[in-house]
């Protein structure tokens, strides 16, 4: 069965109408990207999938999402609830995550309506797209209620081109310290903390609980060799998970991706990264590790 534990919560139930189109350049170095899409466009996209985690992101009242992440949900737009009808439709498919912005006064109230009457799995939080400091007391009080649900957490993680988003915020080893303060929470660091991957690799390595996805990395293919190498020697590759980061990525634009890696280095003495971790990496059952598969 394949995984994906990264996709975005499409923009639209129906086809995108052209004045809301999107297309932008600054996401990946070879194409443009279209963060507008369709529920059609997302159940093709997240192919050969079987099962994907699905998500957007709460942001403050008055602050729109467009001009944080670059994906434009209608105005007014509950994250959660557009999330919650998406996975009722798809229920065999799609795994949804709820959203908080954790300096709300309301944001664990919302963790609950989440969990408990709109039937999210998990949390996703970017501490540099929503401006919070992931380690301040209101962040905590977040993180202490999802390690007390059992519901994993998945952090942005790394930098973004967005400019108003603190990059900071979003450095893997700010993760060791949360893992620290909340050792039974589990947690999925997004992009392998890209362009910090070597950090991530420490911070998954020492705590059991804390797992990275490769979502977003294939499109940089030295980096990508060079952070799946190093996560080879430091003995992690069992904690990397399949994502796509769809509708950046395709889930099959992904496998086709890892499954090149060694590409680069054909005609030289590099080691190359072992094909069956690669396919370790694209078969894993992330959902029991996650604790998601019950
Ligand atoms: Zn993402």
């Amino acid at each position: 069965m394949i995984v994906d534990v990264h996709t975005h919560t499409p923009t639209h139930r129906e086809a995108v109408p052209p004045n809301d189109l999107r297309v932008q350049a600054m996401w990946r170095p070879d194409r443009p990207v279209t963060p507008t899409c369709s529920w059609a466009d997302y159940l093709a996209g997240t192919r050969p999938a079987s099962r994907s985690i699905v998500f957007g992101m709460a942001f403050p009242p008055g602050v729109d999402s467009e001009t944080m992440t670059g994906i434009p949900y209608p105005p007014g737009t509950d994250i959660n609830e557009l999330t919650a009808e998406f996975v009722a439709a798809h229920p065999d498919r799609l795994i949804g995550f709820l959203s908080v912005y954790p300096d709300h006064p309301l944001a664990l109230r919302e963790i609950d309506r989440g969990v408990r009457e709109l039937r999210l799995r998990g949390i996703k939080l970017g501490p540099n797209y929503q401006n919070f400091d992931p380690l301040s007391s209101p962040a905590m009080a977040i993180y202490a209620r999802a390690e007390e649900l059992g519901v994993p957490v998945l952090f942005h993680q790394g930098t973004s081109p967005v400019r108003t988003a603190p990059i900071r915020y979003a450095h893997p080893l700010v993760m060791d310290e949360i893992a620290i303060a909340f050792p039974r929470l589990p947690v999925i660091m997004a992009h392998m903390g890209h362009p910090w991957q070597a950090d991530c690799i420490v911070v998954i390595r020492k705590h059991p609980h804390l797992y990275a996805d490769v979502s977003g990395l294939f499109y940089r293919p030295w980096s990508l060799y060079n952070c799946l190498r190093l996560a080879a020697e430091w003995n992690v590759m069992s904690k990397l998970l399949l994502g796509s980061d769809f509708p950046i990525t395709t889930c099959q634009e992904t496998i086709d991706g890892l499954r090149r890696v060694n590409r680069i280095i054909e005609g030289t003495a590099l080691p190359p990264v072992p094909e069956e971790q690669i396919e370790g990496i694209i078969e894993r059952d992330s959902l029991a590790l996650l604790g998601l598969d019950r």
